[in-house]
């Protein structure tokens, strides 16, 4: 069923938005930059890149506030995020309805991207008082030897348009509390989200009071102001989000003044459907893994591996489920398929499609739908039977297309699903407990995400969370993802009277 509607201006609802936000109208009305909401494809603002030099001075002032922040304590700095996520709770229906004009998500999805920036802030909460070091047994006696963390300066965050805010969340939440001050380059295609997320901190610092001057700052700007980011010698830690191919300009450029980097890249996620699966479950996870965000999650399940001995219970259910889903404007309906993000997604998405096909793939799906925006790009998702494990299947396509192919033996599929250069999200359908500890073990999925019997997408903050290989082996967020943003010293005390060194080592001077 595809969803029509009469156009409507988004325009108007996102200043709206803004303005209760507190977001002043020049700060998108002018400039060579536009914003724009692939719901219609209607220009939402204009906003002015910002120059070098800007930036520059933009970075400098945040190492300038760094240099107090740092000194505040750890519980205190909480403070700061506690009411960052108080504004954040108060703002939750704007800010998620501004992700669905800006990024194309449905609803429930803009709204549930917002819970996540509050859950991290309550993680971060808790952790202002939890950043522990160790204490650590020395072979001298009269000795004491003890690891303390310090904060490490100004964190460079670098997001794509699909997150457009969790991802800074995610780093800004743990970065304060660890003691840095932040400096965000947001997607040059979701900029508003970003000064509305902006104006929602400085609410929060106002009511702080004391924090310094430039704690927190926005970037505006395309790639060349990321780049300066990356290489400014001020920030010891750029923690960046998007495709593989950014990650391979930043990622050694990073490396060349031996700076940090968080990585955290593109997907091509997999999941296999063991002859013992929960059918019905297996498929609302992977109808809601391959479909939901169009396909635009750098979790979206990608390619599936179905056991042969289940593939014509399984498949057909899932074509009709990809035959009936909702493709429509998230905002006027209830559809569940919602636009992509712009004319070059849906290019590429068709491109892949040619490709599987010359691979011998049956396509389902992957055709344009006219919602009555002329302007904006909506698609059925596509379900491609593939005969092999190869073509595009092994490439991420950042669109709806679900590759799906025939398995018969468990260590053969393990080692196609690997055979990727990605390493994200994985999962297994399966209720045979040596299926599924493989899948998790040494020798299964090879992702930084591996789970059984639910779907590749959806994770939750309090998990590390990141991917290997190509994705590039960042982890944010949960666990004990805080550790990147702070500096380890090991201390040793010596309270003797004497010297003794280690390894028995004599040195006697006269
Ligand atoms: P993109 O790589 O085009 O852009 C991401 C960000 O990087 C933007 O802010 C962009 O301006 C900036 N950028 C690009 N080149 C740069 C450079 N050389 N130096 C500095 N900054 C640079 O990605 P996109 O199209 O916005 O997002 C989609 C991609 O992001 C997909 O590949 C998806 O899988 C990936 N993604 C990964 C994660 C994750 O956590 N692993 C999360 C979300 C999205």
């Amino acid at each position: 069923m595809n969803v029509s509607v009469k156009t409507v201006s988004v325009t108007e609802e996102a200043a709206a938005i803004l303005d209760r936000l507190g977001v002043a109208r020049s700060r998108y009305s002018e400039g060579d930059i536009v914003a724009f909401s692939p719901i219609t494809g209607q220009q939402t603002g204009k906003l002015k890149a910002m120059s070098s030099a800007e930036a520059t001075e933009v970075i400098e002032q945040a190492h300038e506030a760094f240099l107090t922040w740092r000194l505040v304590p750890a519980p205190k700095r909480g403070e700061l995020v506690r009411l960052l996520g108080e504004e954040l709770r108060a703002a939750k229906t704007d800010l998620g309805r501004l992700v669905s004009i800006e990024a194309g998500k449905i609803p429930s999805e803009g709204l549930g991207e917002v819970q996540e920036m509050i859950d991290i802030c309550d993680f971060a909460v808790g952790l202002s008082r939890q950043l522990y070091g160790l204490t650590i047994a020395t072979e001298r006696p009269g000795h004491r030897m003890m690891e303390t963390w310090h904060p490490l300066g100004v964190i460079g965050i670098i997001s794509a348009f699909n997150f457009p805010v969790a991802v800074w969340a995610w780093n800004a939440a743990l970065a304060l509390v660890c003691g840095n001050s932040i400096v965000w380059k947001p997607s040059e295609k979701s900029l508003l989200t970003a000064l509305a997320s902006q104006a929602i901190l400085e609410r929060a610092l106002k009511r702080y009071g004391e924090a310094p001057e430039g704690l927190s700052q926005v970037l505006i700007g395309n790639r060349a102001i990321g780049e300066v980011l990356v290489d400014h010698p001020k920030v010891p830690l750029v923690s960046a989000t998007g495709s593989t191919r950014m990650g391979r300009d930043v990622g050694p450029r990073l490396a060349k003044r031996f700076a940090r980097a968080i990585l955290e890249l593109g997907g091509n996620n997999g999941g296999i459907v063991c002859p013992s699966a929960d059918l019905d479950m297996a498929l609302r996870a992977i109808a809601f893994g391959a479909m939901g965000t169009a396909g635009q999650r750098c979790t979206t399940l990608r390619r599936l591996f179905v056991h042969e001995s289940i593939y014509d219970q399984l498949v057909p259910r899932l074509k009709k489920a990809y035959e009936s889903v909702s493709v429509g404007d998230p905002l006027q309906s209830t559809a569940l398929v919602g636009p992509l993000i712009d004319k070059i997604a849906f290019e590429n998405m068709q491109k892949a499609l040619v490709e599987a096909k010359e691979h011998g793939g049956t396509v389902l799906g992957g055709q344009r739908v006219d919602v009555g925006h002329d302007l904006a790009f909506y698609v059925k998702p596509a379900l491609v039977e593939m005969p092999k494990h190869e073509g595009p299947v092994l490439e991420e396509t950042f669109a709806p297309i679900l590759y799906v192919m025939r398995y018969s033996d468990f260590d053969a599929v393990i080692a196609d699903h690997n055979a990727v250069g990605a390493g994200l999200s994985s999962s297994i359908f399966t209720l045979d407990m040596r299926e599924a500890e493989r899948f998790v073990a040494a020798d299964g999925s090879d992702c930084g995400i591996a789970n059984v019997n639910i779907g590749t997408s959806g994770a939750e903050i309090g998990g590390a969370f990141g991917g290997e290989k190509e994705t590039g082996g960042g982890r944010e967020s949960g666990s004990d993802a805080w550790r990147a943003y702070m500096r380890r010293t090991t201390n040793t005390i010596n309270y003797s009277k004497s010297l003794p060194l280690a390894q028995g080592v004599s040195f006697d001077i006269e």
